[in-house]
């Protein structure tokens, strides 16, 4: 399984594009970045795209979405792309609306028409086959709800976990148990930070909890560093092994 950061950085700060991430050239976790332009930089073909995750409806995670999809639909004139978009509850209304409020009844009609994309809503405890992919949802307490945290693990049982935005809340930690990699938020550094996120010391408690599991930290507003964690940048791609946990 392979995990490529598009976007690495927070919501405003500019540190790095907004939150997405993608898992080998199947799945794409929240959309904030520039998608379309950064998998041509990436081992990620839009082309091969199967399934889109959303952990919740802040733009930074989600305002790319009506581009990715409309590169999927302008290249999917001779075959139909077999596409899932799963998310929490009220997904499907939130992405079409997106989509019309981006670029009107046409593009709708073009992605209903070309793509035709399947709508799954998740919830806490989920865990369905998507795609080939088994993934579970966990309820996580964020300035936003409902927001979800995902494990998602491959055939070959690789799994690589996505905090979202989230505070330390035991939702979150149901999503790092069992992990490899884990893709975690540490959005402030020097102290709490507003908005229900997470900053440097409570997620070096976490690191702390799960040594079998390895951090890569994420939406952040400025790049330090943590001892025992990754620190994520844009394009960033990693292989997760099943198993492989030091
Ligand atoms: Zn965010």
């Amino acid at each position: 399984m392979r995990l490529t950061v598009f976007g690495s950085g927070d919501a405003f700060s500019g540190c790095g594009c907004n939150a997405a991430y993608g898992i080998d050239s199947s799945v794409l976790v929240d959309c904030g970045a520039p998608v379309p332009a950064m998998s041509r930089r990436a081992a990620f073909d839009l082309r091969t795209l199967r399934l889109v995750l959303v952990t919740h409806f802040h733009a930074d995670h989600t305002f790319m979405l009506p581009i990715v999809l409309g590169a999927v639909a302008v290249t999917a004139e001779l075959e139909r792309p077999d596409l899932t978009i799963a998310g929490p509850s009220g997904i499907r209304e939130y992405v079409l609306r997106l989509v019309g409020d981006g670029y009107g009844s046409h593009m709708q009609e073009l992605i209903a028409e070309r793509v035709s994309p399947r709508f799954v809503t998740l919830q806490d405890g989920s865990d369905e086959q998507l795609q080939g992919y088994r993934v579970r949802a966990h309820s996580v307490v964020h300035s936003l709800g409902p927001s979800l945290a995902y494990a998602i693990s491959d055939t070959g049982g690789a799994t690589v976990g996505f905090s979202g935005d989230s505070t330390l809340c035991p939702g979150l930690h149901r999503a790092i148990n069992g992990c490899d990699l884990f893709v975690c938020e540490c959005t402030g550094w020097d102290g709490p930070v507003p908005g229900g996120h997470m900053w440097r010391d409570e997620v070096a408690s976490l690191v702390a909890t799960y040594p079998a599991t390895t951090f890569v930290l994420s939406h952040l507003a400025e790049r330090r560093t943590l001892p025992g964690a990754l620190i994520a940048h844009d394009l960033l791609s990693l292989d997760v092994v099943a198993g492989d946990r030091a």
